[in-house]
């Protein structure tokens, strides 16, 4: 480990960060933003609220000069954002403390992306995930729940992969009773074509979305399904703390992976940090507050004194929520996410993913 680097309490480097540049989205996903809280009076971040590519840019360096090697772009709908393949062009420019540049990755719904990713790869994306959870249009248009059609987000992750935003990822959020009936087919149209499908647990994020854990869909569930139609292999993990378990086809027809973060924790080998895109950083997906950055960097702190509260906040890290995990989340329609001093979990939307 190179002498820049931080750990924490459990000797858990700082190696991702994800950063949120909007909590505004397209979408009403029933498992994100669920339209009943998310409506028409919903009150989004306000734009003076959001960190400037400026901003973010700085933070991201100071990551970058304390360990992060991948800095993961998403939100919201990360592709609303205004410019954003400027913010794209100038975090590319970073350098680790080794002169190497960190890999750069988006994770989008696939709405703008048709029209975005050429220029996106310009400016030095390296790879997109694309989100889609069933190619039935009734299936994903209703868990979409803005009537979105499957074919303009297949189309979107096509002209990704041609211009080499790949290999793309495709997403696929499984929750029982609503989507699970689609993971042979979605396994069946993705097997030999180069994306790499993954299936997703529904997570207990955010205090929004009604969980409750008869509607996870277990990895190895999951698992057991394809393999009975086409024989799986465990491949080895591409680096240590990674969130999917990959798996190949035994015909060497390509590669999928399964996220267990419902009944496999992985945090004893989390390495991310997540940056809201009103500047807090959080150290867990499933925490309660953040710290505020944005007041720091506006309050004229130096770089020296930034870095010192990134080590200071990363080094007393002790999460482990998905380890910890109770039985269910409540519904809580008074839930307002930009109110962090709330005991309540911060939504996906607004940390990004
Ligand atoms: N809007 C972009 C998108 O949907 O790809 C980026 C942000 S979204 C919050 C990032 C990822 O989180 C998506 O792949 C989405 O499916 C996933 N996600 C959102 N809510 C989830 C939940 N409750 N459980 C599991 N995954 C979830
Ligand atoms: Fe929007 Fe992504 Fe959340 Fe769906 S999962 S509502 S596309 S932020
Ligand atoms: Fe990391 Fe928190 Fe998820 Fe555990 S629950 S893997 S610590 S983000």
């Amino acid at each position: 480990m190179d002498s820049n680097s931080i750990t924490d309490t459990f000797r858990r480097p700082l190696r991702d960060l994800r950063i949120s540049v909007t909590d505004r989205c397209n979408f009403r996903c029933v498992y994100c933003m669920p339209k009943e809280i998310f409506g028409r009076d919903f009150v989004f971040m306000p734009r003076d609220q959001l960190l400037t590519f400026e901003e973010i840019t700085r933070l991201a360096s100071i990551a970058v000069g304390h360990g992060v090697r991948k800095i993961r772009l998403t939100g919201g709908e990360p592709l609303l954002r205004k410019d954003i393949e400027e913010l794209v062009r100038m975090l590319a420019s970073l350098r680790t403390p080794d002169g190497l540049a960190p890999d750069l990755a988006m994770t989008t719904n696939g709405s703008v992306l048709a029209q975005k990713a050429q220029a996106l790869k310009d400016a030095g994306l390296n790879r997109v995930t694309v989100s889609l959870d069933s190619l039935r249009e009734e299936t994903f248009q209703a868990m979409n729940d803005v009537g979105y059609p499957v074919a303009k987000v297949l189309h979107a992750a096509d002209v990704a992969q041609a211009v080499g935003l790949g290999p793309v990822k495709i997403n696929m959020v499984v929750k029982r009773g609503t989507n699970d009936q689609d993971v042979l087919p979605m396994a069946s149209h993705f097997k030999g074509t180069g994306f790499i499908l993954r299936f997703i647990e529904y997570m207990d994020v955010g205090a929004s979305n009604g969980w409750k854990m008869d509607e996870v869909v277990p990895s190895a569930e999951i698992l057991a399904r394809i393999n009975a139609v086409f024989p799986l292999e465990a491949v080895v993990p591409n680096y240590p703390g990674e969130t999917s378990d990959r798996w190949r086809y035994a015909d060497g027809s390509g590669e999928i992976g399964v996220i267990s973060s419902v009944t496999q924790a992985f945090c004893h080998g989390c390495t991310r940090a997540r940056l809201s895109a009103d500047g807090k950083l959080f150290t867990c997906l499933f925490a309660t507050a953040g710290t505020d950055l944005r007041a720091l960097l506006r309050g004229g702190a130096s770089d020296v004194e930034l870095s010192t509260a990134l080590s200071a906040l990363w080094g007393g890290r002790t999460d482990r929520y998905s380890e910890l995990r109770g039985a269910r989340t409540p519904r809580d329609v008074s839930h307002t996410p930009k109110d962090p001093a709330a005991a309540h979990k911060i939504e996906m939307s607004y940390i990004g993913g």
